[in-house]
């Protein structure tokens, strides 16, 4: 898998505001927040979409939404509650192709995410 930008911020190419790293996976706040509190918690291991998670990933996955929750606890929102997100390919909005988990708290979220009448399927 080519390296993304996120391959870069693991490896310190690029700068990021790292809130929690361990040998598994590393949280930062995101760059263009959508909410109060907004950051990313991706594996170290390349993974490029929800399609390919393997079996062999089902306990680091586990893994990124543990810290996602010990991280919301540690900043105070874990109990008014949060937004977990994984977009996945062109349709989900995914830009960048190394998985990641949106977490996004501190105020009330709309529901659905989106407000066109939906042809159901
Ligand atoms: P997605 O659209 O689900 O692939 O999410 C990618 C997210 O990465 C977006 O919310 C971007 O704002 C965020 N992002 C892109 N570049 C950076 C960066 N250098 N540091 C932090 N977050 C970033």
């Amino acid at each position: 898998m080519a390296d993304t930008l996120f391959t870069k911020i693991i490896n310190r190419e690029i700068p990021a505001d790292i809130i929690h790293e361990d040998e598994l996976s590393l949280a930062f706040k995101d760059i263009n927040p959508q909410a109060p509190h907004h950051f990313l918690v991706i594996p170290k291991k390349s993974i490029a979409t929800v399609n390919d998670i393997q079996e062999e990933d089902k306990a680091l996955v586990g893994h990124l939404f543990m810290v996602a929750a010990k991280l919301a606890t540690e900043l105070g929102f874990a109990e008014e509650g949060y937004r977990t997100v994984m977009n996945c390919n062109q349709n989900g909005g995914q830009t960048v192709y190394h998985l990641h988990l949106h977490v996004l708290g501190g105020k009330p979220l709309g529901w659905p995410p989106y407000q066109e009448k939906l042809k159901t399927i």
